[in-house]
């Protein structure tokens, strides 16, 4: 399983199928991307990426998105199931890789009356940022309180149709870098994923929340202060 994500100048939808391509083979069952153009264009398959790149429309041109394949863990594999997963008014549009352990406990005690589309621990996630959000006004803030209560393995990339030049993104015990490109920066759960359009990588740490736009990146720790941590040079696999 794994995440990808893309902010920039070019087509996403091809960056954001290559990348996941490349990560086919940590194994997954189901895989999905969000492009965001006017609207925001989900499409996901239950199988192979090749369904995937069927199933996407050739017709939307986009340069902003984000991509995963799935190891269901919570829900069967299935197209429901499938990420990316959205938010009630379809604002907020989220991946994850990884396990929340107390998404029934956020449930109960935040998100009493919302409909959940899909059955998966994911969705509490994207469910309670968009509460927060409209709670508090900011979507930073909302991702932060949101990150702050999870409990267990996260890879998260968020997009929020209110925020179009930004990519949400935070990890906890799974793998997460942010790539840095001339226009462009990108979002992947192995490097390998984006050499195709870098090699300069920055490695995120558990408990940091980043701001990725298409000409900056800012890592900041839960309470906000700013972090700077410098990017890697990535070997070309051999
Ligand atoms: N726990 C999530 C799910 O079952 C994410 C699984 C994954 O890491 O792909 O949808």
């Amino acid at each position: 399983c794994g995440i990808v994500g893309y902010i920039g100048n070019e087509d996403t939808k091809e960056i954001l199928l290559k990348g996941l391509e490349k990560l086919e083979y940590r194994g997954y069952d189901s895989a999905g991307i969000a492009v965001r153009s006017e609207d925001m264009n989900v499409f996901k398959v239950k199988g192979r990426i090749a369904n995937l790149r069927e199933a996407v429309d050739e017709s939307v041109h986009a340069t902003t998105g984000i991509g995963h394949t799935r190891w269901a863990t919570h829900g069967e594999p299935s197209e429901t199931n499938a990420h990316p997963h959205q938010s009630s008014t379809g604002r907020f549009t989220l991946v994850h890789n990884g396990v929340i352990e107390n998404f029934e406990e956020l449930k109960r005690d935040y998100l009493e009356g919302v409909n959940f589309a899909s059955e998966t621990d994911t969705e509490v996630i994207v469910q309670l940022i968009e509460k927060f959000a409209l709670e508090s006004g900011n979507t930073l803030e909302a991702f932060r309180k949101t990150v702050s209560l999870l409990h267990g393995s996260y890879a998260l990339a968020v997009l929020d149709s209110e925020n179009p030049d930004e990519i949400f993104v935070a990890k906890n015990k799974s793998p997460l870098l942010v790539g840095l490109g001339e226009d462009f920066n990108v979002v992947a759960s192995d490097s390998m994923a984006m050499l195709q359009v870098t090699d300069q990588f920055v490695e995120l740490m558990d408990e940091e929340v980043v701001i990725v736009k298409q000409d900056n990146v800012e890592l900041q720790k839960l309470d906000g202060t700013t972090v700077e941590r410098e990017p890697f040079t990535a070997e070309i696999d051999a």
